[in-house]
């Protein structure tokens, strides 16, 4: 409204045009929104050519909109812009797509065309919010006297418990650098390097499967100091997570985030990532049941396993409901479920409930604060895999719908190790993470607990971090533990073992991914809308067409020969 009158110069993309009774009417979008502009086509004949994403420049003045024309849904929308000049800067092909916020194509078909997808709104947003959370990250961090230090991206392993990505040496035929899981053993010699506070806005490269938030590349605010513990890094961390809500969302965050330790997240939420925004809460029945003659509970018990259930509120609950839960649960591994529904009269529906004695049905009811209408789920099974089924159920029934609310938390005292499929040991965050208890940790692998912790947003994992093993003989021990034989890890972690010979000082850190955060706080529902040039879920570029096939050359300069499954697939492709 202040710049009515005023004369402006604007440049942007057509958004549409309409001809009314000898006036022009097109709307004009840059990377800062929408704005009406008005020409009279008898003095700018170039506006008759004018289409959807032609890339154009305008003088003229700012004028109000005629009284009963204004647009309520436009920021701009009391004015318009009268053209006292158009011109055409570029035409343009028709877009495949309408570059506005609803766009109703496949996802494929935005990557391949990127460029114009970039240009909606939305993604415009998502884009500039991106910047606005780096640029308040290191703002925060250079406040608080961190140094950014940029690390190499061709280097040696560093096992973050994911597959790495490989790059050939040219001049050393048949060997590999890795892509960087994560910066961990470079911030770690900066420590070494005696660099106190360092940070970096880092890509990390693994070689996972994908899901809605994973990709091969991503972005992490990567962080590390010495001589600090671990409520330091927490604190830097409330503080970096901070600026960029209050960036982003305009709100203060509540400071200190609560903490729970894994066995209580796990307790009470069945996962090392709960989401705090509601309840339902995993209740232990096992007592309630104790002496049941449902063979069912009983087996377990006697098993050594443990029955808990939550009480998922008054809802609708069908047959199919029930299957479909019953289904899901077994799917992770559960025997099975039982479903209890409270009815009007105080008794309860379920298949189990002629095994239940009045005593256990009441018993049960209480233990879960059940009132009428309410649906129950209970799981009788192993302790893991009777609080993660129930886990991923609460969350099946009960998280809200985007991120509206933000919850954050801090997960503390994982265990150090954690089997693996394959029954063998291994580390459940890095192997570089200090135990709380070397004895414990000598003793008891198994129960050792770590030093290290994760920060959870609406139940996103954001990222995790730990105080490190600054003693080589404790982190020999390691190794040890993790079935690297003394030979192996000096072959591949002896380097790094000798650098902690030279006066390591006690450090640790942490990192969090910045796709997600911004993911969250731009309430999206994948990494991908807020990463520029996302790879699809197959981890291809359908607008480079990345990964492709390379000259026999390149392969020859490399060293490298094609399996001959690979060889076939090119011959097809090039067929
Ligand atoms: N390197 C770890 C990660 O990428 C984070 C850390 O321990 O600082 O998850």
């Amino acid at each position: 409204m202040d710049d009515i009158g005023s004369t402006v110069t604007l440049a942007g993309w057509v958004q549409r045009r309409r001809d009314h009774g000898g006036i022009t009417f097109f709307d004009l979008r840059d990377a800062t929104g929408l704005v009406q502009v008005v020409a009279d086509p008898a003095l700018h004949p170039e506006t008759a050519r004018l289409r959807m994403e032609f890339c154009v420049a305008v003088e003229g003045e700012v004028t109000a909109r005629p009284p009963g024309t204004e647009n309520p849904d436009l920021t701009t929308g009391s004015v318009e812009v009268t053209a006292s000049r158009v011109m055409i800067l570029s035409e343009a092909k028709t877009p495949p797509f309408l570059i506005e916020d609803r766009v109703d194509v496949e996802e494929t078909t935005r990557l391949k065309y990127r460029y114009l997808d970039l240009r909606r709104p939305r993604m415009t947003a998502n884009l500039r919010a991106r910047s606005r959370a780096a640029t308040a990250i290191r703002r925060t961090l250079d406040a608080l006297g961190f140094l950014e230090v940029e690390t190499p991206t061709l280097i040696n392993s560093t096992p973050e418990g994911a597959r790495d990505m490989l790059v050939p040496s040219r001049l050393r035929q048949g060997e590999f650098y890795a892509l960087p899981q994560s910066p961990q053993l470079f911030k770690q010699l900066l420590m070494i390097g005696g660099v106190e506070r360092y940070y970096q806005i880092a890509r990390c490269y693994r070689d996972e499967d994908f899901r809605a938030d994973r990709q091969l590349e991503f972005t992490q605010l990567d962080l590390e100091g010495s001589f600090w513990e671990r409520d330091d890094v927490l604190e830097t961390i409330e503080k970096v997570l901070s600026a960029v809500v209050a960036e982003l969302r305009g709100v203060v965050v509540e400071t200190p985030f609560p903490r729970l330790t894994w066995r209580e997240a796990m307790e009470r939420f069945g996962t090392d990532k709960p989401d705090l925004r509601f309840g339902m809460e995993i209740r232990d029945l096992s007592e309630v049941v104790a002496g049941s003659g449902f063979t069912v509970f009983r087996d377990v018990l006697d098993g050594g396993g443990v029955v808990r259930g939550i009480n998922t509120g008054g809802r609708e609950w069908t047959r199919s409901m029930a299957d479909a839960a019953t289904e899901k649960a077994k799917a992770l591994g559960a025997r099975g479920l039982v479903w209890m529904v409270v009815e009007e009269s105080g008794s309860v529906r379920s298949p189990a409930a002629k095994f239940l004695s009045e005593a256990e049905m009441a018993g049960i009811k209480t233990a879960l604060g059940a009132g009428t209408g309410d649906v129950l789920l209970i799981v009788a099974d192993g302790w893991r895999v009777a609080v993660e089924t129930l886990g991923a159920l609460r969350i099946e029934l009960g998280r809200p719908g985007g991120h509206e609310t933000l919850s954050f938390l801090w997960v503390v005292d994982f265990p150090l190790f954690e089997e693996a499929e394959d029954g063998s040991i291994t580390f459940s965050h890095h192997p570089f993470t200090a135990p709380e208890s070397i004895e414990v940790m000598r003793g008891d692998p198994a129960s050792a607990v770590a030093r290290a912790y994760d920060a959870v947003l609406n139940g996103v994992e954001l990222g995790s971090g730990s105080i490190r093993i600054h003693d080589p003989v404790v982190q020999r021990q390691v190794f040890e533990i993790l079935g690297i034989d003394a030979a192996t890890a000096e072959r591949r972690f002896g380097w790094f073992l000798e650098a902690l010979e030279y006066g390591t000082p006690p450090h640790g850190g942490f990192a969090f991914g910045i796709d997600r955060l911004v993911m969250v706080l731009q309430n999206e529902g994948s990494i991908r809308e807020v990463i520029p040039f996302p790879k699809t879920q197959t981890g291809s570029d359908p607008m480079t067409g990345a990964p492709t096939w390379v000259s026999e050359g390149q392969l020859a300069d490399l060293g490298i020969a094609l399996a001959p499954e690979a060889l076939a697939r090119r011959d097809q492709d090039d067929g």
